[in-house]
């Protein structure tokens, strides 16, 4: 890789790095990142893994596609996880290539323990992840000194396919003012509902967020009662991130994405119509 102005450790023959690609914008790669994908003798990458990044891969890299996507045949978690070691044993410089955050609902702690069980050196190199990142390009901050102290990230996906078991959605509705769900399109309805049900007021403001970071990124404002309808309308498809709370509000302040692509203008104040609202 070009030189930088600081050393990058080795990639070494054997080993597997588990790199987190971040949100979808190949520019969101950290060095770590990039550097194991200009060294790495074989690359195996998942569905959220942009194929710009792909094409950068030093030439004459092993490319493997292990992606899960709906409805297709996909490979298996542990045939992933063996193939990683497959791979690492043959003498490759092995790069996992995921989507966001390979520890942040990404079973990236999976597939490290596979790796340690079978004696392979590996190292963790953390991206962006969507639930953070990606809601920053839509113009919505996870915390923020105003509206809100703590965040929540939640899974919308168990291992079956279903909503997890085990939520606590009591504690899930009164326990934070932000909730970022991730793999939330599916059970949207559901989760909407349980939320409701479990005091979240059905007024709180929300958003959908598709392909964020992405040319075809879409954001959906809602509510918290609206948000499966509207999203149902407005045909979205994953993958996408689902935020409530009143965070999403500052959108109309700090959607920079808008105002440099649409000339969109922005509001200093996003949080006064809240704040004359509460106090009326
Ligand atoms: N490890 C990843 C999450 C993997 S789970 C991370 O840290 O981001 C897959 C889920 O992540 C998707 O169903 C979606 O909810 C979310 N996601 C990943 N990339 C996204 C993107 N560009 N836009 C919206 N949601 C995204």
């Amino acid at each position: 890789m070009e030189s930088l102005p600081f050393e990058m450790p080795e990639f070494a023959p054997g080993s597997v790095w588990l790199v987190g690609a971040g949100p979808g914008d190949p520019g969101l790669l950290s060095l770590l990142g990039y550097h194991a994908l200009r060294s790495a003798d074989a690359i195996v990458y998942d569905a959220l893994v942009d194929t710009r990044l792909i094409d950068a891969a030093r030439p004459g890299a092993l490319r493997e596609y292990a992606g899960k996507r709906g409805g297709k045949p996909s490979p298996k978690q542990r045939d992933i996880s063996l193939r990683l070691v497959e791979l690492a044993r043959a003498g490759h410089r092995v790069l996992r290539l995921k989507g966001g955050d390979p520890f942040v609902f990404g079973r990236g702690g999976e597939e490290a323990l596979t790796l340690v069980g079978a004696g392979v050196p590996f190292r963790i190199v953390p991206g962006i992840s969507s639930g953070v990142g990606g809601l920053a390009y839509a113009g919505i901050p996870v915390t923020h000194r105003d509206v809100n102290h703590a965040v929540t990230f939640v899974t919308g996906h168990g291992v079956t396919g279903d909503l997890p078991d085990g939520l606590d959605w009591r504690a899930l509705a009164h326990g934070a003012p932000v909730l970022v769900f991730y793999m939330a399109l599916k059970h949207l309805d559901a989760i909407v509902r349980r939320l409701i049900a479990a005091g979240r007021p059905p007024g709180d403001a929300a958003a959908i967020v598709v392909r964020a970071s992405l040319p075809d990124q879409r954001v959906l404002e809602t509510t918290l009662a609206q948000a499966p309808r509207a999203a149902e309308a407005a045909g979205l498809q994953p993958p996408g991130l689902f935020v409530v709370g009143e965070a999403v509000r500052l959108r109309a302040g700090l959607d920079w994405l808008g105002a440099m692509s649409h000339n969109r203008s922005l509001d200093a104040d996003p949080l006064r119509l809240a704040r004359d609202a509460a106090s009326a």
